[in-house]
């Protein structure tokens, strides 16, 4: 009863320019190829400068792609230069926001209380947090692939309740733009370890309820093996999100 979710995060790639030209691309190469908008969800998650552009798009021509964005402020409105409220994210028509992207995790010096922080301003402002966890290789290594994105989780989750609309992305850091995905073995033991962890934190109903999604490396050759694991809903998609024949060919999975 979960449907799947297939998120392209473009990251810091294509301008707003380039953002109309490509969501109008893929939307047309899907309807081209017949595809059928209700077995699957797509949503994108582009830069924020694109976001005003394309949700004026995904309006006017009835486009069913949800929007998201790629990261939110923990708080609301302030003295807080450079920052992008949440209230400003759900005002544009911004379904969901990415939080904890291992590249803000490692880049921004983003810790587990500041993700928690900005799940909570994002579950404040009606939006859904997409809760990034993985591994590295070094992690991995030493402590195995579970134990360290279930923390992750477990701490992004203080404080929310059972009733919260949220996301869980499991994305290995060794797998993200590698070129070397996680084994659909792999993604499936880590995404049911995280789904563990969201019956435990919120409940049964919940762990039921919430798409747990794997990322790192995930092209049109291997997501089906992927969604073919009971408890991997969907993907997060990099690097492959950025052109189009590929991402439709991901979307169009079950083809
Ligand atoms: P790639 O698909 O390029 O490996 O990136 C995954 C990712 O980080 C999505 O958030």
């Amino acid at each position: 009863t979960r449907t799947p979710l297939i998120a392209g995060n473009w990251k810091m790639n294509l301008d707003h320019l380039q953002a109309v030209a490509t969501v109008q691309k893929l939307h047309w190469t899907l309807k081209d190829a017949g595809h059928e908008g209700d077995s699957v969800e797509v949503a994108i998650f582009p830069p924020f400068t694109d976001i005003r552009s394309v949700q004026t798009l995904i309006d006017a021509d009835k486009i069913p792609f949800a929007l998201g964005a790629q990261d939110i402020s923990a708080h609301d409105s302030g003295a807080y230069t450079g920052e992008v409220s949440g209230a400003f994210l759900a005002k544009l028509g911004v379904t969901y926001v990415i939080i904890g992207h291992s590249e803000r995790r490692e880049y921004h010096n983003e810790t587990d209380e500041v993700v928690a922080a900005k799940v909570q301003a994002a579950l404040r402002n009606g939006l859904v947090p997409v809760i990034c966890v993985g591994e590295t290789a070094e992690d991995l290594e030493k402590f195995g692939a579970s134990a360290v994105p279930a923390g992750q989780l477990k701490a992004a989750l203080a404080g929310v309740p059972a009733s919260a609309n949220i996301v869980v992305a499991y994305e290995p850091v060794w797998a993200i733009g590698s070129g070397q995905a996680a084994t659909p073995q792999q993604a499936q033991d880590v995404c049911a370890a995280l789904r563990g962890v969201i019956a435990e934190s919120l409940d049964a109903d919940a762990a039921a309820r919430t798409r747990v999604l794997y990322g790192g490396s995930v092209k049109s050759t291997n997501i089906a093996s992927f969604l073919r694991e009971p408890d991997v809903d969907g993907a997060l998609v990099g690097g492959a999100s950025l052109v189009v024949d590929e991402f439709a060919a991901i979307v169009r999975f079950e083809k």
